[in-house]
């Protein structure tokens, strides 16, 4: 065997167990494994979980914080404008550097796999796709990278980025972006999910969209993305990320969005500490807390998953890139403090991330991938609690990075 993993605890578990991994598979799960490996690792009944995975990650845009002009109306419009500077001026050795950069932040932390948008349209053309593809060639020792082709101003509001969307498919993008709420009309909100659907069939590919990211209650493009999912057959296709709208529907209204999304097999991904800050801006109080309905449609069955977003951008001014800090605010963002309720937490950054990507051989079973994390703690409350990065990370039964932590009481 390449690696074994000695006195290993996973989750929910009290006895611990060896975990060797050859080839870059998870061959032996055991109690114990007598055979040797040329590199063992002793977590010494310490948590063990497979990778990290961040379903939504801008890192086209990650790291312009420093170098962006002040947001003066302090609004997600402008936070838009302020990316358009940077957008037209984009090189691909710019956003190897930034993106490579969050790439090595968020494997330090124990991502292993990202979704990464790239932004598609006339401002700044096919330059983000290209460079995350530069990019996912040069990390991909460390990192497995899809790549969003994002209509980020928007397909009808801004013409041409049907075909730059179809081009960026074709140059090596893999799932299908969408913002249907940030068009003009309700009915060209419609028109955006066709154009999306329309695409993402000719490449067979999968679809995540950024649905009504407002609090305006009478944006209602999940419900359509909902129907037109299940009409044209596409479940555990398609994600849908924010949808911050549905916490501003009517109950009534609300319970059949959510029905329709169950129903869909719609994966959710909501972003706490971004909808936290860009949410609720014009709210007099009590302010909302801007994420979407996580509990109910937790309650409901939907898969839901949660994600990085962005890295200090014109949107949010911090981020490293850590799921583990993402679970965390998930936990006091939606209200979800109580034992079991920490796993689900923790299930969003991990096992429900993997599902909404179709990640094929996630998990610690025979058959699985050689990735995982040796945690410094011992249960996934503890981990959520110390918030320290893994202290080893290994991929394909290699290791690709190691954490480790002294401080001491000097009196
Ligand atoms: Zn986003």
């Amino acid at each position: 065997m390449d690696l074994i993993v000695r006195q290993a605890r996973r989750r929910r578990e009290t006895s611990v167990c060896d975990i060797g991994v050859a080839a870059g598979a998870i061959v032996a799960v055991e109690p114990r494994v007598s055979a040797r490996a040329t590199r063992e690792i002793d977590a010494g009944g310490r948590l063990v979980t497979p990778p990290l995975v961040n379903p939504h990650v801008h890192l086209d845009k990650a790291l312009l914080g420093d170098v962006m002009r002040p947001n003066r109306s302090q609004t997600l419009p402008e936070a838009i404008e302020i990316t358009w500077d940077f957008k037209r001026a984009y090189t691909e050795q710019d956003i190897v550097e930034r993106a490579g950069a969050v790439i090595e932040m968020a494997v330090r932390e124990g991502t292993l796999v990202v979704r990464a948008f790239a932004d598609v349209d006339t401002v700044g053309g096919l330059m983000p796709v290209r460079g995350l593809l530069a990019a996912r060639a040069r990390y991909r020792h460390l990192v497995t990278m899809e790549i969003v082709a994002f209509p980020q101003e928007g397909i009808l509001r801004d013409p041409g980025t049907e075909t730059l969307l179809r081009e960026a498919m074709a140059l090596g993008a893999d799932v299908v972006g969408g913002l249907p709420w940030y068009e003009m009309t309700d009915e060209d909100a419609r028109r955006h999910v066709d154009v999306v659907f329309a695409i993402a069939r000719e490449r067979d590919a999968d679809i995540h969209m950024l649905v009504d990211d407002t609090d305006d209650s009478n944006s209602r493009s999940l419900e359509y993305l909902a129907v037109k999912t299940k009409r044209e057959r596409y479940g555990g296709r398609v994600s849908a990320s924010h949808c911050g709208a549905l916490a501003a529907y009517n109950p009534t209204y609300a319970a059949k969005v959510i029905g329709l999304v169950k129903e869909a097999g719609i994966s959710i991904v909501s972003n706490p500490h971004i909808s936290l800050v860009l949410a609720g801006r014009r709210d007099a109080e009590p302010v909302r807390r801007g994420i979407t309905r996580v509990r109910e449609l937790v309650r409901a069955g939907v898969n839901v998953a949660s994600g990085q977003d962005d890295v200090n951008d014109p949107y949010y001014p911090f981020g490293r890139a850590s799921q583990l800090e993402v679970a965390l605010f998930m936990a006091h963002t939606a209200h979800l403090t109580y034992p079991d309720e920490l796993e689900t937490v923790f299930d969003m950054v991990t096992i429900n991330a993997a599902r909404a990507m179709r990640l094929p051989r996630y998990g610690l079973a025979p058959g699985d991938a050689g990735d995982l994390l040796v945690w410094d703690a011992g249960t996934v409350k503890e981990a959520l609690a110390r918030q320290r990065p893994p202290a080893h990370v290994v991929r394909g039964g290699v290791d690709v990075a190691r954490t480790t932590i002294t401080s001491e009481l000097t009196r």
